[in-house]
């Protein structure tokens, strides 16, 4: 049986399209905060397999602020304190192949 980190390992790898944490739950029935929980694991553990994480930032809706690419997700706006915001989205790629 594959680990929740496994799963969404290969959903995003080479993926078409970038996924937020919601459609990654969704898709693989997870619970989100586990797969917050593991993307913030899955961005250091599969550097050294020659993966990397891409991350689409968070963005708030209503002024336009983008945030740093993170794992974290927040939910809040800095600047404006709206909770409108655009989920931040990932996918892996891979630099090397083994
Ligand atoms: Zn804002």
């Amino acid at each position: 049986m594959k680990t929740a980190t496994q799963k969404i390992i290969d959903l995003l790898k080479d993926a078409d399209s970038y996924y937020s944490p919601d459609e990654i739950a969704r898709l693989l029935g997870i619970d989100r905060h586990m797969v917050i929980k593991a993307l913030d694991h899955i961005n250091f553990a599969i550097r050294r397999k020659g993966m990397r994480l891409e991350i689409l930032p968070q963005r708030c809706k209503k002024c336009g602020y983008v945030f740093e690419p993170s794992t974290h997700v927040a939910s809040k706006c800095p600047r404006c304190h709206s909770q409108w915001l655009e989920p931040p989205r990932f996918r892996i790629r891979v630099m090397k192949k083994h």
